[in-house]
């Protein structure tokens, strides 16, 4: 018996494999997670960065939204990046259509708000409850929320726009800190999910 929780990374679609190995660094086991069963099997999962639109649709396809839908309202602990935070938001701005989430996070976010591809930059992000000094922060079009409920904690702000928050077990950036070698966003993760194992 070990205390080391077990920790999936939503594997549809998306940079898994860099989170999987920050995850580790964090000292959590972890594994992709592609089926219900494996859903199932985990203490925590991962929502990573890459294109929520077509994340959604295979999360659909795969029939994993209702599974994760029942598993984060449930309290399972989830934290998305960037694409991630799209799926865990109850309203997206300028969605595709048809596009789905899974929630969890009572706030609006806006897709591709800090502008395209070319316009991704790196900025010195200080978070609540990481000690340390800022995180580096790498936006890659990146969403913003744009409004959190009253339950919804703001947790770092970047130019005046929300780019980090935390609803109870749901932790959300619009950053990708996967991409880093500084693994404090996912050691707080870790210890959320530790928290309630
Ligand atoms: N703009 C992408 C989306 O809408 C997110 C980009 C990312 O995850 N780096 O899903």
């Amino acid at each position: 018996m070990s205390d080391t929780p077990l920790i999936g990374v939503l594997a549809l679609q998306g940079d898994v494999r860099e989170h999987l190995i920050a995850l580790a660094s964090a000292d959590a086991l972890a594994r992709p997670v592609r089926r219900p069963e494996e859903l199932a099997e985990v203490d925590g999962l991962v929502i990573p960065g890459g294109e929520s639109t077509t994340m959604s649709k295979l999360a659909a396809l795969f029939g994993m939204l209702e599974p994760l839908r029942a598993r984060v309202r449930t309290g399972m602990p989830v934290y998305g990046t960037c694409a991630g935070m799209i799926l865990l938001a109850e309203k997206i701005l300028d969605p595709r259509s048809g596009q789905e989430t899974v929630g969890g996070i009572d706030m609006i976010v806006r897709r591709n708000a800090f502008g395209r591809q070319n316009e991704s930059f790196e900025a010195a992000i200080d978070v609540v409850g990481v000690d340390g000094g800022p995180v580096e922060g790498v936006f890659i079009r990146a969403p913003w929320v744009e409004s959190v409920g009253a339950d919804t904690e703001v947790i770092a702000e970047h130019d005046g726009h929300i780019v980090a928050v935390r609803q109870e077990n749901a932790l959300a950036t619009s950053f990708h800190p996967e991409l880093t070698g500084d693994h404090r966003m996912h050691a707080l993760f870790v210890d959320m999910v530790r928290a309630v194992k």
